[in-house]
């Protein structure tokens, strides 16, 4: 067969295969072109899920007569300038409206600024018709009917109404997120109507389409490397969703999907979430364009670093700092959960109370979020600003919760389950007359009781806090493996007579190959013969333990992280498998002192407030709730 020049219809609709995937991408391409045309207010309409009609109306600059032609048409764009290396606007390509009119039916109605008359231009599917006179007082109005009727192979690979409708709505929450001093409406037979109004900040925006639940359980981002900055919010672990729906990340102010990104945002959670949890989070990454490529993939998606391990290292290690900074918050959902429950039963109709007066949406971003009217994630202003919340504990490196248990802050009157000494009793019925203000400086406050065997119930200065003893306790044990790795390593403790554990040979092999860096935990470890290892030590800060369940446990930890992981984070996982072996189980009786010495542990402990599963450790009722519910406010 001869080569043959292809005519440009084949041309677009190529092109258009790869730029319009599905509904939401034509959505994406238009909206984009109103925010690159300066709109203010920018109206998302649809039916059928996108696939009958999409209208995006915008109020920008619109286009003259004289260039309506040119923007149908393939690589005509009004935005490259300053070049590939300098690309400031959204779109650059010229290929999005030739493509959606190649496999649609596209009319361009739009006013150029300045003119007194609109014009409209109609595109059936490559045919293309006018510039003809139509009405239209300012702005552009783009609609797309019957997208991909006539190409069958898209048409199969369309979702259902219902799928397209909320990708669709996905797409214009990002692109709010992006821009927020626009006002996005998005309306239509198929949906509810959604309104964004134009935002003061950042702060209000991401309220308005991440919710304002996200902003009081999230830390503020704000780091930088080498002139890359990340900025944003970053919810709490114990925040978690069971799919990565609400991850907001942008480049350079473009919503992006790129999987390094989410891999290193998942790497800053690596520690603190359970592998089958997703964070919430909205972060800018804001660089110099040259180090970053956006021109990977026609719908502009994926980007490429100049250098990649830089940006991941940014964003692990701010995500990383922040839960150790935020120390001792935990999500105020389980409390509101719980006050909601209890509320029901004592069927009381006061409205929902706010847990932590000082994390309220208002306070919290009162003096954080003044962003700049048209750069939100310009790296010359701060937008966002770490918050370190009231009350909460100065971070300390973390300590060995084994260690002799300092002095409880205040004596307590009643001890609940413990079988307390003769002297444990006398110390502890005293009841000191300023127990309020040593307890200011005890975010975690005075333990008081231990209930059903694993609730530790404390006394704070402002309410009462609940205390999962089991996972406090598995977290601090973590913390403290993990700073024996990476610093002084953990004392161990001699077994009399080694304790031999059979094994595969796989099993034995891989332990052995690890032997030194068990030794640093404290686990003495060496071959026995082909299939068993000879434990002569164990971490003393575990007590103990079943050592072939360790030991098995350690294994597949190993076996599944060995080859993808770096060595870090593959000795973090085997820190956090020997933490769980270690743990203060529930059902162990505590004592009121150890009680208060795993409440003081915690306060020293970074990222202390959820175990390593990403659950919480304790949860925290205001007076001020305790008080509503009794209606007492
Ligand atoms: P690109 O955005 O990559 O330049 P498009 O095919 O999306 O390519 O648009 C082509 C051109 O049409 C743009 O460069 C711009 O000049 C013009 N244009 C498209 N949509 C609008 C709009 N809503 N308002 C003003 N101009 C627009
Ligand atoms: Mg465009």
């Amino acid at each position: 067969m001869a080569i043959v020049k292809l005519d440009d219809h084949l041309i677009d609709q190529i092109a258009a295969g790869e730029v319009v995937e599905r509904p939401a991408s034509v959505v994406k391409e238009l909206v984009e072109n109103a925010v690159d045309a300066g709109a203010s207010r920018i109206e998302i309409a649809t039916a059928g899920g996108g696939k009958t009609l999409l209208r995006v109306t915008d109020d920008g600059c619109g286009i003259p007569e004289d260039e309506l032609a040119l923007a149908v048409r393939r690589h005509c764009t009004s935005k490259l300038s300053g070049g590939l290396e300098k690309i400031a606007t959204l779109g650059f390509r010229g290929e999005a409206l030739p493509s959606v009119g190649s496999v649609a039916r596209l009319s361009l109605r739009s006013r150029a600024e300045g003119n007194g008359e609109a014009f409209e231009i109609l595109v059936d599917h490559g045919r293309c018709e006018g510039p003809r006179p139509t009405a239209l007082s300012r702005g552009t109005v783009v609609e797309v009917r019957d997208l991909f009727q006539k190409v069958p192979a898209r048409l199969k690979f369309l979702k259902s109404e219902r799928a397209e409708s909320s990708a669709i709505t996905d797409i214009v929450r990002r692109l709010a997120l992006a821009e927020p001093e626009i006002r996005f409406e998005i309306s239509g037979p198929d949906r509810t109507a959604t309104v964004f109004p134009a935002a003061r900040d950042m702060g209000e925006r991401i309220g308005q389409v991440v919710g304002e639940d996200f902003a009081t359980n999230s830390v503020a981002i704000d780091a930088e490397r080498e002139d890359i900055r990340l900025t944003g919010l970053a919810g709490l672990p114990t925040f978690s969703r069971g799919n990565s729906l609400q991850q907001f990340l942008f480049v350079n102010g473009r919503p992006v999907r790129d999987k390094m990104l989410v891999s290193a945002l998942r790497g800053g959670y690596a520690d603190v979430m359970a592998k089958d949890r997703h964070p919430v989070a909205v972060l800018f990454l804001t660089l110099d364009p040259a180090l970053v490529d956006v021109n990977v993939h026609p719908a502009k998606a994926d980007v490429r670093f100049r250098d990649p391990g830089l940006v991941r290292g940014l964003i692990v290690g701010a995500l990383r700092q922040a839960f150790a900074q935020s120390g001792l918050r935990s999500s105020s959902e389980g409390a509101a959960g719980i006050l909601a429950r209890m509320r029901a039963r004592a069927d009381t109709v006061t409205p929902a109370p706010r847990r932590f007066d000082g994390f309220a949406p208002g306070g919290y971003f009162a003096d954080g979020f003044a962003a700049p009217r048209q750069s939100p994630y310009d790296p010359g202003t701060s937008a966002f600003r770490p918050l370190q919340p009231a009350g909460t504990a100065t971070i300390e490196r973390p300590q060995d919760f084994s260690a002799a248990p300092p002095t409880p802050p205040a004596g307590t009157a009643m001890a609940g389950t413990a079988a307390l000494s003769d002297a444990d009793a006398a110390r502890e019925a005293f009841v000191g007359p300023d127990v309020s203000s040593q307890l200011e400086t005890y975010p975690l406050g005075a333990a008081r009781a231990q209930l059903h065997g694993n609730y530790i119930v404390a006394e704070t200065e402002r309410g009462l806090v609940i205390v999962d003893q089991h996972a406090a306790h598995e977290r601090l044990v973590y913390e403290a493996l993990k700073e024996a790795i990476h610093g002084r390593a953990l004392p161990s403790q001699m077994l009399l007579i080694p304790e031999i554990v059979d094994l595969s040979a796989d099993d034995a092999e891989r332990l052995c190959e690890h032997a030194s860096d068990l030794a640093r935990l404290g686990l003495g470890i060496e071959r026995f013969g082909p299939a068993a290892v000879a434990v002569r030590e164990t971490p003393a800060i575990l007590g103990q333990i079943d050592i072939a369940r360790l030991l098995r446990d350690l294994s597949d930890e190993l076996a599944e992280f060995g080859t993808r992981d770096s060595v870090t984070s593959r000795i973090d996982h085997v820190a956090a498998t020997v933490a769980c072996h270690g743990s203060v189980r529930s059902g162990r009786i505590l004592k009121l002192d150890e009680m208060n010495a795993l409440l003081r542990g915690m306060e020293r402990t970074p990222s202390a407030s959820q175990c390593n599963h990403g659950r919480p450790t304790f949860i925290e009722l205001g007076l001020d709730d305790i008080e509503k519910l009794f209606g007492r406010r």
